[in-house]
């Protein structure tokens, strides 16, 4: 429903506000010449290292699937590169190099998020490169995949250019780029696939759309088999979803809302996986949302199909209850989420609250029923889905606030991924830490052909420090992004990014890690 005009007015001018008192705050904090571009605008806990690319982390539980390696030991960075290792890496070390202790944290590989709305160009009132970078940084990820469905659309060489140089002047995270697969993700034409691998595209994607005409999209694939480029694919049958606004099912039909079949994805999930089959080329399900998706890549991996999948954290945290308020959703689909927090809520009303069709609860594909999301459990707990990732889709606020049905799809989530997988995948013990980290580093890294995901000596030393048991609340003033549209506001959460360091920059280290003990 909409808001009176006057506090319409002040959340439009408000975001706008935020920006200026925090770069007025970063340039009275930070005068250092060495600083990173676009680093210090966001929140005061940036710093700036006086020795830019060389660390030593000593102490921390060192986790690195690409060496299987998983011990306490030391990790020496030297001008960007994993120096050394291990338990002797100390000794490399030159006198006088900055050391942080990560004793009791876990050491891993950078994390990669594979699918990330930056906006840039065209749509910057919701996000841009420096703020969605910023985002990522303090949600441990130290790249992301940037998805081509801006304004205009990421389908041409000249496009990608320019993605690449606005992150290197504003990104404090690597940036990856995807292209479309057609023309202004229009599903009539393709895109100049050989001209976008040239400009360095790691995928292609329509995402936010979804190629129907099945003939096109093989065309896509035997073309993006040639240039050895994956094709991503946000599943979803225009035909079968209509204009439904959320999953068809029982709180639909309550709430008196348009249905979105599981049907919908699936469909579009069998029909990739023929496709993957005939051609040949590699398909990657978009996330994924349905109990039939996992059903249907299970088997088709089984015959070697290739064919892979991705899940967000929303699709295993939530149901469509959720969208008939938080009453309803506690009392049943949600009421073991916090089960693992020390203290728990002691009762409903101190559980976070948020009314019903809130349309921070909108997304596409949509929060669906227990037996989908304990489907993308089983399906993560399994290996048939392989990677995780946000899906990180800022819009502003006054484009959600208005009645469910015109809202936009979407959600932030480039903040909470890594605390809501800890707690629905490791804390719930239904995978292990080491599995958990695979899936944001060298899974990702290898579908997209990444040199990433590893700290093997010699390679960037893009590095992520978290606390798995640390409990914090994800708090609406301290997101590093332009937008709010989080259903997570003021949830506790269990598991938090400690230090985010980029080619050996620590370009995020939490408050609490700087505040003297
Ligand atoms: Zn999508």
């Amino acid at each position: 429903m909409p808001e009176a005009s006057s506090a319409n007015f002040n959340r439009l001018v408000e975001p706008k506000l935020k920006e200026r008192r925090l770069t007025r705050q970063a340039r009275e904090t930070c005068s250092a010449a060495n600083h990173i571009a676009g680093a210090c605008l966001v929140n005061l806990t940036w710093v700036c290292s006086p020795r830019m690319n060389s660390l030593l982390l000593t102490g921390g539980r060192v986790i690195d699937p690409a060496n299987r390696l998983d011990a306490v030991a030391d990790l020496l960075i030297l001008n960007g590169k994993i120096a050394a290792v291990g338990k002797d890496a100390a000794t490399q070390a030159p006198g006088e190099i900055e050391r942080f202790d990560a004793k009791g944290k876990i050491v891993c590989p950078g994390l990669i998020d594979l699918h990330v709305h930056l906006r840039e160009p065209g749509q910057t009132a919701k996000e841009n490169i420096a703020t969605g970078t910023a985002a990522a940084a303090r949600g441990g990820f130290t790249s992301v995949v940037c998805m081509p469905n801006t304004s205009p659309a990421i389908d041409n060489a000249g496009t990608v250019a320019l993605i690449h140089e606005r992150a290197a002047q504003h990104g404090v995270v690597n940036v990856f780029v995807t292209g479309a697969i057609t023309k202004n993700i229009a599903g009539e034409e393709l895109a100049s696939i050989g001209s976008l691998k040239r400009a360095g595209v790691v995928a292609i994607t329509d995402d936010g759309h979804c190629v129907q005409n099945n003939e096109l999209m093989r065309r896509a694939l035997e073309y993006a088999k040639m240039f050895d480029l994956p094709v991503m694919d946000h599943c979803q049958d225009y035909s079968l979803v209509t204009d439904g606004v959320m999953h068809e099912g029982y709180w639909s039909t309550v709430l008196g809302l348009r249905g979105w079949p599981s049907a919908g994805e699936e469909m579009i999930v069998a029909r990739n996986i023929l496709l993957a089959e005939l051609t040949g080329a590699r398909v990657h399900c978009q996330h994924l949302s349905a109990a039939g998706s996992v059903a249907l890549l299970r088997e088709a991996k089984k015959r070697g199909v290739p064919i892979s999948g991705e899940a967000c954290p929303h699709h295993f945290t939530l149901t469509d209850a959720a969208i008939a308020g938080s009453e309803k959703f506690w009392a049943e689909d949600g009421k073991n989420f916090f089960s693992t927090l020390n203290p728990q809520p002691s009762t409903l009303n101190s559980f976070p609250e948020w009314p019903a069709y809130d349309t921070n609860f909108k997304m596409n594909p949509p929060l669906r029923t227990a037996r989908d999301r304990e489907a993308i459990l089983e399906g993560l707990a399994d290996g048939t889905i392989e990677i995780l990732c946000s899906d990180h889709a800022p819009h502003c606020d006054y484009e959600k606030e208005v009645e469910f049905d015109y809202a936009p799809f979407g959600i932030t989530g480039l903040e909470t991924e890594l605390s809501l997988s800890l707690m629905q995948l490791v804390h719930a013990r239904r995978i292990s830490l080491p599995d958990l980290i695979v899936k944001y580093t060298v899974n990702p890294a290898r579908l997209l052909n990444l040199k990433k995901g590893t700290l093997g000596v010699g390679a960037d030393a893009d590095v992520t420090v978290f606390d798995p048991d640390r409990e914090w609340i994800f708090e609406r003033d301290e997101t590093a992004s332009k937008s709010s549209n989080s259903p997570f506001f003021g949830w506790k959460l269990k598991g938090r990014t400690v230090a985010t360091i980029v080619n050996g920059k620590k370009i995020w280290i939490e408050q609490a890690e700087l505040a003297p003990v």
